[in-house]
């Protein structure tokens, strides 16, 4: 602004520039890129995990120093990990790693942290050092605006990548890892690890790859339940539970049979595995930070604390597991080859995760229902849900849905004003539902005699037992659907990734025999998840999600709520001149159909009131799936149970 105010007049001389332009700095010396050799030695890791008071991991680390640097002396570079597996992202949390002392045989060692690259610290090592003992700490949130918060009075989730450092220059594969851990006396654990010796509190796990000990972590506390997922199976399966109270752990043997036939019917899907052993480590907690992660042996899921207390209230959490487990084929075991990375500083690029995510969220659904996880009319009630989102959200106009995959890096997540227009990591719901439109068309081309099952025995199901991760690119992904069902797959998949439109793919509920409807009434799925996620859905009639004081938590781009200048964080004081009730304000959208008069709202925003008018008259609307035609439905063969 000032600029203009001291502009010169029109006939002043421009002033001469004799002083040199900035030109950059000399950029650092590039980190050593990682290369296919094995590091030499073990690299010792010893977590201490007991001060539950503060939220404190104190790690102690003993890296060997390759013999042609001992010789020569010089910089030696270790990483913090930057880009995890699973989270798509940059997600490592450095900030939270602290307390870094580098110590040569007792002679302590200044560190220098990259000037470009900030997870990347340099040590200067003295010539003869054959070993480097590093000491730190990770420092977990203490609350939930900080980040994760990984560490409760009653249970822990040892996240390694966020306690150890790793020499760069190598695969991750190629560095070798012993780690060990102490643990609160009397506290149980779950880890896709193997196990070498336990003394007291301190358990050693068998020596593993860097990569599979980050694959690895553990899920570990106060109170904690084991349960055999696959009795008497070659392979075993375990549910580890740790809860905030034991009352919380109570499984019925009902919900445990459910569990039970989740691995069935994975097994009859895929039909193969990729891991020796599988842990599910579930943890019921609403103060440990909510996680859902996979791993090639083992997932993280994180649910509300009456997962099996509160069974009736939880269907939208159900489809959790299934999600995971199933990501052990597509994501772990079967990796798009531009996300599978060399060792943890190497970007990922995340272009195919509407495979890796997309088809997962659909198994998810659909192994739920068919393990009985959730119920069929859940199921039902889920996708109608899903339907009627991204029906409403139509930041399709102008992003693409292979263009959400960029969001992981884009918006970590983090909220966002406008979600249904900006678009976020739709890969994952709108995924599912192209998922569905290829189910059912594969389907439909050979008169119901092959489906999304065959690609997925074919595509994730190949080389039983193995777990060494085999990548594929797009053109893969076309060439295993012809295989399954000759027809133009490119194009098609073209059409709904990459074309920009305000239609939601839901050609996949047509052809599985039903269509998306509107009710006055909504499904007990949608209202299990207001209830679990505390708020008031009026997406799909005002355009607003609330809180329970009346909050805009979520605004439709384009609804009448966005019209009358609705944003979210802005308070819906009162409706109609009376103070905001959720349950009133349904009856006025309800009444809405025939009410000719507009609906009143006031608005406050920090100090600011503000009376909108929603000329409104749709009534109160809440998405379901109406069964169309008649004979046995596509999308109910889908569901059901496999033999
Ligand atoms: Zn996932």
């Amino acid at each position: 602004m000032l600029a203009f105010l001291i502009a010169p007049a029109a006939d002043a001389q421009p002033q001469v520039q004799d002083q040199a332009q900035p030109q950059p700095a000399t950029a650092p010396a590039a980190i050593a890129a990682p290369q296919d050799r094995p590091f030499p030695g073990h690299i010792a890791l010893r977590i201490d995990a007991t001060d539950l008071d503060r939220h404190i991991f104190t790690g102690h680390e003993t890296v060997p120093v390759p013999a042609q640097l001992s010789a020569s002396g010089g910089d030696m570079v270790l990483l913090f990990p930057k880009w995890l597996p699973g989270d798509h992202s940059p997600s490592g949390e450095l900030d939270a790693f602290a307390s870094l002392v580098v110590n040569a045989g007792g002679t302590r060692l200044g560190w220098v942290r990259d000037p470009v690259d900030v997870y990347a610290f340099h040590i200067p090592v003295p010539r003869g050092s054959t070993s480097l003992d590093l000491d730190f700490q990770f420092l977990s949130p203490t609350e939930p605006k900080q980040g994760r918060v990984a560490m409760t009075p009653a249970m822990l989730s040892l996240q390694w990548n966020n306690m150890l450092l790793y020499p760069a220059g190598y695969f991750s594969r190629d560095i070798t890892m012993d780690a060990s851990v102490t643990l609160p006396a009397g506290w149980s654990f779950g880890t896709g690890l193997d196990v070498a010796s336990t003394a007291g509190a301190v358990t050693h796990f068998k020596p593993v790859p860097l990569n599979t000990l980050v694959d690895n972590p553990m899920l570990a506390g106060r109170y904690f339940r084991r349960e055999d997922l696959a009795p008497g199976a070659a392979v075993p399966v375990h549910l580890d539970i740790a809860a905030d109270r034991p009352d919380d752990l109570a499984i019925t043997p009902d919900q445990l049979a459910r569990h039970r036939a989740l691995v069935v019917q994975a097994q009859r899907l895929f039909g193969s595995h990729h891991y020796d052993h599988y842990d599910f480590l579930l943890s019921l907690s609403d103060e440990l930070g909510g996680i859902g992660l996979e791993h090639h042996r083992s997932s993280e899921n994180g649910v509300e604390p009456g997962y099996f207390t509160e069974w009736d209230k939880m269907a939208p959490e159900r489809d959790l597991l299934p999600h995971e487990y199933t990501h052990s084929w597509n994501g772990k075991f079967r990796r798009p080859a531009d996300l599978w990375q060399p060792n943890f500083n190497v970007p990922e690029q995340d272009s195919l995760l509407w495979v890796y995510e997309g088809q997962t969220q659909y198994w998810g659904k659909i192994l739920a229902a068919r393990s009985g996880l959730i119920s069929r009319q859940e199921v039902l009630d889920s996708l109608a849900y899903t339907a009627a989102t991204y029906s409403t959200g139509i930041g399709r106009s102008w992003r693409n849905l292979e263009d959400t995959t960029n969001d992981p890096v884009i918006a970590s997540r983090r909220p966002i004003p406008f979600r249904s227009w900006q678009r976020s990591e739709d890969y994952y719901e709108e995924g599912a539902l192209v998922w569905l439109d290829v189910d059912t068309r594969l389907r439909s081309l050979t008169h119901d005699s092959k489906s999304l099952d065959d690609f997925a025995r074919a595509f994730f199901g190949i080389d039983n037992g193995s777990y060494i991760t085999a990548t594929y690119q797009l053109a893969d992904v076309v060439k295993a659907l012809n295989t399954v069902a000759p027809y133009d797959w490119a194009a098609f998949l073209n059409a709904r990734l990459f074309a920009t439109g305000p239609q939601a793919p839901l050609d996949g509920l047509t052809r599985g025999g039903y269509r998306l409807t509107y009710t006055d009434t909504e499904t007990p799925f949608l209202k299990s998840e207001e209830a679990n996620r505390k708020y008031t859905e009026l997406s799909f009639s005002l355009g607003v999600a609330l809180k329970s004081d009346g909050t805009v938590r979520g605004v439709i781009w384009d609804s009448p709520a966005f019209k009358a200048g609705i944003v979210v964080g802005t308070q819906i004081v009162a409706v109609n001149g009376l103070s905001y009730d959720a349950d009133e304000l349904k009856q006025t959208l309800k009444a809405s159909l025939t009410d000719k008069a507009p609906i009143q709202i006031l608005l406050k925003a920090d100090r600011h009131y503000r009376m909108v008018t929603v000329d409104y008259h749709g009534g109160l609307r809440y998405p379901h799936l109406e069964r169309t035609g008649t004979g046995p439905a596509s999308l109910d063969t889908i569901i059901s149970a496999r033999k």
